[in-house]
């Protein structure tokens, strides 16, 4: 295969990498996103479900939503605005509720999300820009001013000019260390917190007051009733799907184990926690080794960049975590780029 070309290589099309090439390509900078899995979202990424009439549905498995409140800066205000307006981000306004609260313990919220997943968003975004899917990059190598991006087999995936990492902590400082020199003088490392996921459908629905229930409970961290966002509906013969997140510590002892097993003991601790009788259908189910990231030494600065070397690195760990500080990340560095 002959190496793809660009100005800037974004690896990782998670929330940081689809920004960060949104906003390089409407600067007027040729990027190229590569990205290891099939399709793009990252950690809020979406899977696909086979239908009983051969369509397909999608279930959000990492971030359901995410809140505006930590979104201060004007520019990111502004592009938030924009995508609602355009329907690529919808409000979701929910009945949220704690899994220890009394049963009238519910409050009205409202958070975003994107429109019919939260992936859909991503690919409204950056869908345009030129991207390498089912690609890791394993090396990055300087010579002669340019970058050449290498995958698993050492075979020869870019050549570009500037290179933005986007990967989780451990897998960008991973990429870093491929780099002579480079050196990243924040004190490491960030502990990663693991979490399982899994969606179970219903075919009549659940007697249950909230949308979503978080807290107080040692093995669920979160219950969402993934129909109640907008623009998601239940494929028949199902009346309620329920997306149930485990909590950290309770992933953490199980040991990587299967996520096929985590899916029972979630569901069993679901229903128990509800009295619901009814026997669910399991959809799917998922394991994420590094869901969040718990920041060790809390780092200076939300973004990465040696402008001598003209490499950089953005992402949610860098800037107090979650889908907001994935964006802030992205933004603060693009404006740097963009300011030298
Ligand atoms: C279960 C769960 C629930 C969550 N709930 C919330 C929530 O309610 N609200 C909220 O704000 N946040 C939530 N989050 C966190 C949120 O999803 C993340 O903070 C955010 O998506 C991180 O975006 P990112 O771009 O920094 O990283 P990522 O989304 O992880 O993107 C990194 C991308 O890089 C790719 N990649 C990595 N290494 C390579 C490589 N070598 N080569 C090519 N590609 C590579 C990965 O495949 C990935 O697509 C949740 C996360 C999970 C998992």
């Amino acid at each position: 295969m002959k190496p793809l070309t660009a100005e800037v290589a974004v690896i990782g099309a998670g929330t940081a990498g689809c920004f960060a090439a949104n906003l390089l390509d409407e600067a007027g900078i040729e990027c190229l996103l590569i990205e290891k899995s099939r399709g793009i979202g990252g950690r809020c990424s979406r899977r696909r479900i086979a239908r009983q009439d051969s369509n397909h549905f999608g279930i959000d498995l990492g971030a359901p939503e995410f809140s505006l409140r930590k979104a201060s800066h004007p520019l990111l205000k502004e592009k938030i605005e924009s995508w609602v307006k355009r329907g690529y981000l919808t409000t979701w306004t929910k009945r949220a509720s704690h899994f220890d609260g009394h049963k009238r313990d519910i409050k009205i919220r409202t958070s975003h999300c994107g429109s019919p997943s939260m992936s859909s968003w991503h690919n409204k975004v950056a869908g345009h820009i030129n991207i390498l899917t089912q690609s890791k990059v394993k090396t990055i190598e300087r010579s002669s001013n340019q970058w050449s991006l290498y995958d698993e087999q050492h075979q020869l995936l870019a050549i570009t000019k500037q290179v933005i990492i986007t990967s989780p902590p451990e897998q960008a400082i991973d990429l870093l260390n491929t780099v002579d020199d480079f050196s990243y003088s924040e004190r490491l490392p960030i502990e990663s917190l693991p979490q399982y996921v899994c969606a179970i459908g219903f075919q009549s629905p659940l007697n249950l007051q909230a949308d979503a229930y978080e807290s107080g409970h040692g093995v669920l961290f979160r219950a969402v009733r993934e129909n109640s966002k907008p623009d998601r509906n239940c494929p028949i013969p199902l009346q309620e799907i329920w997306v149930l997140h485990s909590t950290h510590e309770w992933a953490h002892a199980q040991h990587h184990a299967d996520s096929q097993v985590a899916a029972i003991k979630l569901t069993q601790s679901f229903c128990q926690h509800f009295d619901v009788k009814m026997a669910p259908h399991t959809l799917t189910s998922h394991y994420w080794r590094m869901a969040r990231h718990k920041p060790v030494v809390q780092a200076h600065q939300t973004f990465i960049w040696d402008k001598t070397l003209k490499l950089g690195c953005c992402g949610d760990w860098l800037a107090s975590g979650g889908t907001i500080g994935a964006l802030n990340s992205a933004l603060a560095l693009h404006q740097t780029i963009m300011g030298e």
